[in-house]
């Protein structure tokens, strides 16, 4: 009877661990929502957008909300879905983002004016490059904080507003890391492969899965190692740091999508960002 109930209380611990998440309501970061509950698979939404939820410990859950960029400042709602409906509140805070001025030269000006070719081609990639951040899988394959894909130093910071020859263009919409071409890229947690491929702007691309709408990209690699649906443990080998696509120096452009937004990588890889 005695060891039984000791047994039972370990099963918590079985369940993977959860990412450790500071509650950062800004545009590009993510909103942390603590709730208590005894229901055993809780959901949330944002209006009809399932959320990433994670258990704390016992009855301690956490919902994490990727903020987009362009989110207005204010209140914000989500339903938790438990034995019934509940709504909880949280405030977007405003954020400026630095400016970053690139200038491209030579061949490199078709990535900022695409010849009516290009622009077929980049239509059709924007359309298959949409899909993999919409993937929501129940299960969540990642287990506690992120470790960065590569060793280099980051060259240009998340959410910074990009000029290319003075034009502006979106914000960045992730981490850029230098480093030698054929420098390795790892696997940054638990994963499965989504989508891998080499289109216009992004050149060598790999998408992962890490569960519950958690998806990261690697931009401008020069190899891919891995293939679609492949199982990938933290730390594997994934790929290497290249210069494909609209890439002027070899570097590894690291994206994080939660709930379908991209948000700053540096909130998953815990105490160390
Ligand atoms: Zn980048």
């Amino acid at each position: 009877m005695h060891n039984i109930s000791f047994l039972l209380l370990l099963l918590p611990s079985i369940v993977w661990a959860s990412i450790p998440i500071k509650h950062d309501p800004i545009p590009g970061g993510i909103a942390v929502v603590n709730f208590e509950t005894n229901h055993h698979n809780p959901k949330a939404f944002y209006r009809t957008l399932p959320l990433y939820v994670q258990n704390i410990k016992d009855e301690h859950w956490q919902v994490l909300i990727g903020i987009p960029l362009m989110e207005k400042s204010g209140k914000k709602s989500i339903t938790i879905k438990d034995f019934a409906n509940r709504a909880f509140v949280f405030e977007v805070k405003e954020h400026k983002y630095q400016e970053q001025h690139i200038t491209l030269k030579g061949k490199n000006t078709k990535y900022v004016n695409p010849n009516p070719s290009h622009m077929t081609r980049i239509k059709k990639e924007r359309y298959i490059l949409a899909r993999p951040k919409m993937v929501f899988s129940d299960k969540v394959l990642s287990d506690g904080a992120f470790s960065p894909p590569v060793e280099g130093f980051m060259t240009s910071p998340f959410g910074v507003r990009r000029f290319y020859n003075g034009q502006e263009r979106r914000q960045h919409t992730g981490l850029d890391y230098a480093g030698d071409i054929g420098a390795i890229v790892k696997a940054p947690a638990n994963s499965r492969v989504l989508l891998t491929g080499n289109y216009f702007f992004n050149g060598n691309t790999i998408f992962l899965d890490h569960g519950q709408g958690l998806i990261s990209v690697y931009i401008h690699l020069d190899k891919i190692l891995v293939k679609q649906n492949q199982l990938l443990n933290k730390g594997e080998v994934i790929g290497t740091i290249g210069k494909t696509g609209r890439a002027t120096n070899p570097h590894l452009h690291w994206g994080i999508y939660l709930n379908r937004t991209a948000v700053n990588p540096n909130l998953l890889l815990g105490s160390k960002s």
